[in-house]
């Protein structure tokens, strides 16, 4: 059942409203361990509830704390517009019971408007690779202050090319942060990622 993962009072009530009644194997196994901060390694494929299974537990944790300017809180890597944009509908629907900001961080809109919400404080940047370092570049963007990573299809981030620019990064957050990462498959160069980034991770696999 989903009240015995250890989930906020307000995350069960928007995954009621959802009509949800039990967990998806992934989501039962990550989200208690997400909960306890640990890192994540989560191997899994679309459809299997892996949204869930870290938006959930990310805003049972967001309740704690307030996001700055220009520093957001939680950051969320996605391989393209369309996946961003889709976590970012999940966040809508899972968070209606929270007060929080939420900003979409992709290529082929303005900057404007993106970042306006960076500007008031996010407390979840979802984005793609490129267009994230685009905003760090312009000094729009600070990273030090991410308490979570996720880092969602890892294995489609490596089919695009994107795992320099996740390299890149990783390396300006900071040390102390949680990680939570997927990837339906672990090819070498994956696996080298969660070797460098990740810390005793919880393998979840489904
Ligand atoms: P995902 O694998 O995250 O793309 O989710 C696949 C679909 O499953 C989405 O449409 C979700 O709304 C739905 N879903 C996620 N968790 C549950 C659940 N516990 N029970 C029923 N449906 C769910």
């Amino acid at each position: 059942m989903f009240n015995e993962l250890g989930l906020s009072a307000k995350v069960l009530s928007a995954v009621e409203a959802a009509g949800y009644s039990k967990p998806t194997p992934i989501q039962a196994e990550a989200i208690p361990h997400a909960l306890e901060k640990r890192d994540v390694l989560g191997l899994a494929q679309t459809g299997t509830g892996k949204t869930a299974s870290f938006v959930l537990p990310m805003l049972s944790l967001l309740e704690k704390g307030r996001a700055r300017a220009r520093m957001p809180r939680t950051l969320i890597l996605e391989p393209t517009r369309e996946l961003a944009a889709q976590v970012a509908d999940s966040f809508e629907k899972y968070g209606v019971n929270h007060r929080l900001t939420v900003a979409l961080l992709i290529g082929g809109v303005s900057f404007a408007d993106q970042d306006r919400k960076v500007d008031r404080g996010a407390d979840v940047v979802i984005a793609t690779p490129g267009r994230l370092l685009d905003h760090i570049e312009r000094g729009k963007l600070l990273l030090q202050q991410i308490e979570i990573l996720v880092v969602d299809e890892a294995d489609r981030m490596l089919d695009m090319g994107f795992i320099p620019d996740i390299e890149r990064i990783c390396k300006l957050l900071p040390i102390t942060r949680q990680t939570l990462f997927f990837s339906a498959t672990m090819p070498k160069e994956i696996q080298s990622l969660v070797d460098r980034f990740l810390h005793n991770p919880v393998r979840v696999e489904v």
